[in-house]
């Protein structure tokens, strides 16, 4: 164990993704965490993600390398057809070669999986302490510390928080207060035993169907014993920024035109999860005195480039990283952190909005769209994709 910081815990808002990766990392930077989470249990969405090989670079950043590994689904390929006429748009290998050119795999797995392994990960070290059934509700601050008060009137003292409390932020809303930018697209997601999901479709792929203004994803989870379908439509109605159980009836009224083999995936599952997404507009200013926002709080994304939780971990190790190498100042730590994850993250969250426009082109666009990757070599996919996969624990802090 390094040498331990201050008297007091640091605070974590929020026990998702980003919270539990930011505890394995502040533990290992020598810090006492206390984790703030609203929810009355730990616990994750049913629902699958991707993850890129630099959130494997996280996991062995944060200890855990092993353990994540051995719940994941390694992929054979990323694969996009024409949702209209099931022709084929680009193929990415991400087998061995692509193992070897970016260190780590491409890999689907169960949220659960993941945050289950942070879990452990946080429990295991013994100076994770974790408050479930506790909202943040507001910061204060005074020279030596922090103080958090939840809605249940109770108050909690550390000497740093981070907000890793999400897309609606408790912590970003009190230091920054922005709007979020609602994008009308709407995303259902769902997890179909084996049995149910047609055979023809039981790829070893991160596989994608884009169709005008929509798309279906599908690829395998738990050692293919189950799928997650994951499907999304620019809505009728007007939205705002939400998390529901779905209507069966609402997900089939969409997808006219759609080939049929694409269209059999909207049939698949019997519940469904129902998020109307958003993203907000990158900011310049993540640290406020000693609070400092980290994950989807700190840059909400849109889906479409499957890096919000790989971002999270990622901020996660290079705050670790920050703090170690500022022996603990952290107004230097915080000021190197944004340096390392503003413009990265904001990259991010700007790509997947051209990603979402790309995916969901129409009438020429589409045209257009079909032929960008048409005879593109898989190493000239894996160098447009370096600045993305290429993340290490070793140069996360830049220069
Ligand atoms: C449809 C969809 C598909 C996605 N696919 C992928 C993918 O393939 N790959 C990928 O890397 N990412 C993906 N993401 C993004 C990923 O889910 C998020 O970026 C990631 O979960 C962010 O983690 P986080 O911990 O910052 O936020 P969250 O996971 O939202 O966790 C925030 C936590 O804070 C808690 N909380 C909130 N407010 C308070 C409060 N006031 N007080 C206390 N606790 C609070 C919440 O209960 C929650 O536990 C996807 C997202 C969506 C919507």
């Amino acid at each position: 164990m390094k040498q331990t910081h201050q008297s007091e815990p640091v605070l974590i808002a929020g026990g998702g993704i980003g919270g539990l990766a930011a505890a394995l990392a502040l533990v290992r930077a020598g810090y006492a965490v206390k984790v703030l989470e609203q929810a009355p249990q730990l616990g994750e969405i049913g629902a699958g993600i991707q993850l890129g090989p630099n959130a494997f670079a996280a996991f062995d950043a944060l200890g855990i390398g092993p353990l994540a590994r051995s719940r994941a689904v390694y992929t054979d390929e990323m694969v996009m057809h024409d949702a209209l006429d099931a022709s084929l748009v680009g193929r990415i290998p991400t087998g061995a070669e692509f193992r070897a050119r970016f260190g780590n795999p491409y890999a689907v797995i169960h949220r659960a999986d993941v945050h289950q392994s942070l879990l452990e990960g946080a429990l295991e070290c013994g100076r994770v302490e974790v408050c479930t059934a506790t909202t943040v509700q507001r910061v204060e601050q005074d020279d030596a510390g922090v103080t958090v008060f939840d809605t249940a009137g109770r108050s909690h003292r550390g000497s740093l928080l981070v907000g890793a409390d999400g897309v609606k932020s408790a912590v970003r809303r009190q230091y920054v207060g922005d709007d979020a930018r609602v994008s009308g697209h709407v995303v259902y997601r769902a997890v179909v035993d084996k049995e149910q999901f047609p055979a023809e479709l039981r790829w070893n792929a991160a596989s994608i169907w884009v169709g005008p203004n929509c798309h279906l994803v599908h690829y395998p989870l738990r050692g293919g014993e189950q799928y997650n379908v994951v499907v999304t439509f620019h809505s009728r109605e007007k939205e705002e920024w939400s998390v529901r159980e779905g209507s069966r009836a609402e997900v089939q009224s969409y997808f006219e035109g759609i080939s049929p083999v694409a269209r059999q995936l909207i049939d698949l599952p019997k519940d469904w999860k129902r998020w109307a997404t958003a993203d907000r507009e990158p900011i310049g200013q993540w640290a406020y005195g000693r609070a400092v926002l980290l994950g989807d709080a700190a840059h909400p994304t849109l889906q479409y480039l499957a890096q919000g939780a790989c971002m999270a971990m990622e901020d996660a190790v290079t705050l670790g990283r920050a703090l170690t190498e500022h022996g603990g100042d952290y107004r230097r730590a915080y000021a190197h952190y944004e340096r390392a994850r503003i413009a990265r993250t904001a990259r991010v969250v700007l790509s997947a909005r051209e990603m979402g426009r790309i995916f969901h082109a129409k009438g020429v666009e589409r045209l257009v769209r079909n032929q960008l990757w048409a005879g593109r070599s898989q190493e000239r996919f894996y160098d447009a994709l370096e600045w993305l996969y290429g993340w290490r624990e070793q140069n996360c802090l830049g220069n």
